[in-house]
């Protein structure tokens, strides 16, 4: 009796086996795009498609056509990798059971709004189909404010995995689970094994890696499975993921170094396990934010993560009581446990409580978790009532906030380190001591590299330059992304916009003995792809033209897409005074830089600002730096200010920018009648400020405005002679300024 049945069985198998390998299904090589068009339109279940190696450009390929669980409609590339799409092109798919694999999306953009788009417009979609090994790498609209998706789901029951996605510059969410119409909710669309790598900070809303669902949508259930995938320093915005629907399980994921937080938005039922994020205390690292109803967030691993606010490493937020739906909801049957929290800086619980965030979490419990903190400090922060969270069977090796004292236990802990390099406390709390991280090279495709996104100044070889302008212009010319200019002593007067469009050091042979004029508006101008750092050159003003508004050096007057990093160091400025507004440096338009420091160098005789970082004028948030720091430098004689930093716009999906300026002297700034801002530092928007240990004399007063996303502002230690006090102002929050002014002298004139 058994072997007739296990005989039928093989019958029925064989039967359909034959029946599904179709005997009229083509096997296409296909050469161009005319070819292509020919037979696309005639695909049939079981049929593939194999493109020839080589670059194929202003290619938009539709792959429609019914193909059956057996018998795909298969597109793919003659060696995986081999196939480049670039120029304006784009992928759409639309029918049932369709498999794209191993393309290259590089050197170009798509014309519409996805490059990947899982239908063929609104009315054909694509079911059961699947993207796999796909390589996305900077495929970025040239106008970064022009917003697309690079991957959008619609549809259900489709796959995207192992697949390399990488350097999304330009506004708008990497990978979007679209619900917006009845064909595209319940879809249980699995998103797996995917590497998302480098999203540089985007500089406003708009930088999410991963979206499904959006608020107007968010009470339907979306059933998608994010699994086994890897974030890598996907930094763009405050949202890593933001979930924006319901009953999503989002599982296993790796979050590496990565800025912002896995948000649970919007939506209810979405349950959240196993994931593991390590932040090695790089700034803004986050984890968990849970708002909502009935999430589960059990049995994840976070370590190293700074993050706080709604960026913190776990972020339980009040809500709006009946909420709009595109508000808070208020959380409700949350169940946290089994988490490990180690050395995570914070845990906010009511987060964003205020007046119109006054509903706290209710009917929650948060329990059996693990919280190491080596600091010597606990990790909560409780901005309302949480007696709507029970707390019970959780460890912890600090002393917890009295409140909620009676649900830890606290003791020191001996952890181990599992072989996945997880700490564990061996079962007594906390995440399984047999989780495993999902590794790296578990994503993605092994035919394309994981590279380190940035090439780090100093990496290439170092050039002697000799002591002439056209030397100078023909090494940079010459030069390789990472490397470094090393210049003779002698003067050297540039006739021409010298364009940084790669990672160069331009250093002094002898400290302060290169000496370099210019006859352009500006030396040096940073474009895409350029950065730049200068370390004990002699630069003056003196040849520039007899115009207003020249700069030493400028990024991109306008259209930049990529973040540039500028570094000057032991250098000395002056004579920027032949005409007036003459700034050291100007952003351009909507440009972006990941950081401006200047170290131990010394400006004197400017007659427009040090650094002009103020392009914004819409308030959309669009701001033109993330990092900004100045460390032991002597300004004197500046008729602008020494800082312009503008953040407008009431969003609060960024981090920065972030201000320090620390042990600099400062000797008549701000004074100039043509300085609007009466100021010598004019911040204003900025996230965080610190202000220390600096001597201003005979200047005009520090303003800074705070508007939103909590500003953290510092001035202390500092001297100000004859200068006023510093004026902190809170444009948008009631009450009195919240920054901390803190031993610093303001003195009376002395003789000068
Ligand atoms: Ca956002």
């Amino acid at each position: 009796m058994r072997i007739v049945k296990v005989y039928g069985l093989t019958i029925a198998l064989l039967v359909s086996l034959c029946l599904s390998f179709n005997l009229t299904a083509k096997e296409y090589f296909v050469e161009n795009k005319q070819a292509y068009q020919n037979i696309a339109q005639r695909l049939k279940a079981g049929d593939t498609v194999t493109l020839k190696n080589g670059v194929w450009e202003n290619f938009e390929i539709l792959l429609s056509g019914q193909g059956t669980e057996s018998a795909p409609i298969t597109l793919t590339a003659e060696t995986k990798g081999g196939v480049i799409i670039s120029g304006q092109s784009n992928l759409r798919l639309a029918g049932q059971y369709l498999v794209v694999s191993g393309l290259v999306f590089k050197n170009g953009y798509t014309p519409t709004s996805a490059v990947i788009e899982f239908r063929r417009n609104k009315n054909e979609l694509a079911f059961n189909s699947r993207v796999t090994e796909i390589v996305i790498d900077n495929f970025n609209n040239p106008d970064k404010q022009e917003s697309d998706y690079w991957v959008a789901l619609y549809g259900q029951h489709n796959r995207l995995d192992h697949s390399h996605i990488v350097g999304k510059r330009n506004k708008g969410v990497t990978v979007a689970v679209r619900l917006n119409n009845e064909e595209s909710q319940q879809n249980y669309h699995r998103l797996d094994h995917n590497y998302f790598g480098y999203r540089p900070t985007f500089g406003s809303n708009g930088g999410e890696t991963l979206r499904i669902g959006t608020s107007h949508y968010s009470l339907t259930d979306s059933h998608t499975l994010v699994e086994n995938n890897y974030f890598e320093h996907t930094n763009g915005e405050v949202e890593i993921i933001s979930i924006k629907s319901g009953k999503n399980i989002i599982r296993n994921n790796t979050f590496f170094e990565a800025r912002g937080t896995l948000t649970m938005r919007h939506g209810n039922g979405n349950l959240i396990e196993e994931n593991v994020f390590i932040g090695n205390n790089v700034p803004h690292t986050g984890g968990i934010r849970v708002i909502n109803r009935d999430q589960f967030v059990r049995n994840n691993y976070l370590e190293g993560l700074t993050g706080y606010r709604f960026g913190s490493g776990f972020t339980v937020m009040n809500g709006v009581p009946d909420s709009p739906i595109n508000r808070y909801h208020q959380v409700d049957n949350a169940t946290i446990e089994n988490n490990t929290f180690a050395d995570v800086q914070h845990i906010h619980l009511a987060a964003g409580s205020d007046a119109e965030r006054s509903a706290p979490p209710v009917n929650s419990v948060f329990r059996n978790n693990l919280i190491i903190n080596t600091s010597g400090k606990h990790p909560f922060s409780v901005f309302d009532d949480i007696s709507g969270i029970t707390f019970s069977n959780n460890l912890i090796n600090q002393a917890p906030p009295a409140d909620i004292e009676y649900g830890f236990k606290r003791q020191e802990i001996a952890l181990q380190r599992n072989d996945s390099g997880l700490l564990t406390a061996n079962g007594k709390a906390g995440a399984s001591s047999s989780l495993q991280s999902t590794k790296k090279s578990q994503t993605g495709v092994s035919w394309y590299p994981k590279k380190a996104p940035e090439t780090a100044f100093g990496s290439g070889r170092t050039h002697q330059v000799e002591a002439s302008a056209s030397a100078l212009l023909m090494a940079i010319d010459k030069a390789q992304d990472g490397d470094t200019l090393e210049l003779a002593s002698g003067h050297y007067i540039v006739p021409k916009l010298i364009v940084i469009d790669k990672t160069l050091t331009v250093k002094a042979r002898h400290h302060g003995k290169a000496k370099l004029s210019f006859e352009r508006t500006a030396l040096f101008e940073i474009r895409d792809g350029g950065n730049l750092s200068l370390h004990g050159l002699s630069i003056t003003g003196q040849y520039s033209p007899d115009a207003a508004g020249n700069s030493v050096i400028r990024s991109q007057k306008w259209g930049m897409l990529n973040n540039y990093r500028f570094v000057m160091t032991d250098s000395t400025v002056s004579d920027l005074n032949i005409n007036h507004s003459f700034n050291f440096f100007t952003t351009g338009k909507g440009a972006f830089a990941d950081q401006i420091t200047l170290v131990n160098n010394t400006f004197n005789q400017v007659t427009g600002d040090i650094l002009s970082l103020d392009s914004e004028i819409e308030d959309l948030g669009i701001y033109n730096a993330e990092y900004v720091t100045l460390t032991d430098n002597t300004f004197s004689q500046i008729q602008g200010a020494i800082v312009k930093l503008y953040r407008g716009g009431t969003d609060e999906s960024t981090f920065g920018p972030h201000f320090d300026m620390t042990g600099n002297t400062v000797d008549t700034a701000g004074n100039g009648k043509r300085n609007k801002r009466n100021a010598s530092l004019f911040l204003h928007g900025v996230q965080v400020t610190n202000i220390a240990n600096n001597e201003v004399r005979h200047s005009a007063p520090v303003k800074v405005e705070h508007t939103v996303g909590e500003p953290i502002t510092s001035i202390t230690n500092n001297v100000f002679e004859d200068t006023s006090a510093p004026q902190v102002e809170e444009l948008r929050m009631p009450g009195p300024h919240t920054a901390t002014l803190h031993n610093n002298r303001i003195v009376a004139s002395e003789k000068r």
